[in-house]
This record gives structure tokens, C-alpha cells and sequence, in this order.
């Protein structure tokens, strides 16, 4: 994804490629992008935080940021 070049779509600055992240304690995770609606797991009859994504389609992601009105726009691939 380096190729993208952007431009902000509301003021026209300079978009910059970044990654958004899960941060746990010390540990950074890269967010994905999942296909569908957000469906929790059931697990022993409890259902949790945990997302049952079992057959779905996983994409890593690559978000801009612009330098100038902060806008993000994130892409998938
Ligand atoms: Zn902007």
C-alpha cells in the first residue's frame, strides 16, 4: 500500500500512511477489517466480548492521516 498517494478529501492536505492499533499494556496489535455485522461468541452458553469472525473474510488495513485537519481514511487489502 505505500504506492497510495492521497490528498484530503475535506481540505486537500497531505495525507500520511499510518496504522491503527489495539494497545494492550506494552503489546500493539494491528487492528483488521472483517466482513459482516459484529456477532459475539457464545461460549459455554456466556457470551463475551470475543467476536465469532469463524469463516469470514480478514483484511489487513493501512489508514491516512492528514498532516493538516487530522481527517483519517483507512483502506483495506
Ligand atoms: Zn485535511
Amino acid at each position: 500500500m505505500e504506492d497510495l498517494q492521497q490528498r484530503c478529501p475535506k481540505c486537500g492536505g497531505e495525507m500520511r500512511q499510518g496504522v491503527q492499533v489495539y494497545r494492550d499494556e506494552a503489546n500493539y496489535y494491528p487492528l483488521y477489517w472483517v466482513e459482516g455485522e459484529p456477532v459475539k461468541r457464545v461460549f459455554l452458553g456466556f457470551t463475551g466480548m470475543n467476536l465469532d469472525i469463524d469463516g469470514r473474510q480478514i483484511l489487513e488495513t493501512a489508514t491516512f492521516k492528514c498532516s493538516d485537519c487530522g481527517f483519517l481514511e483507512s483502506y483495506a487489502a
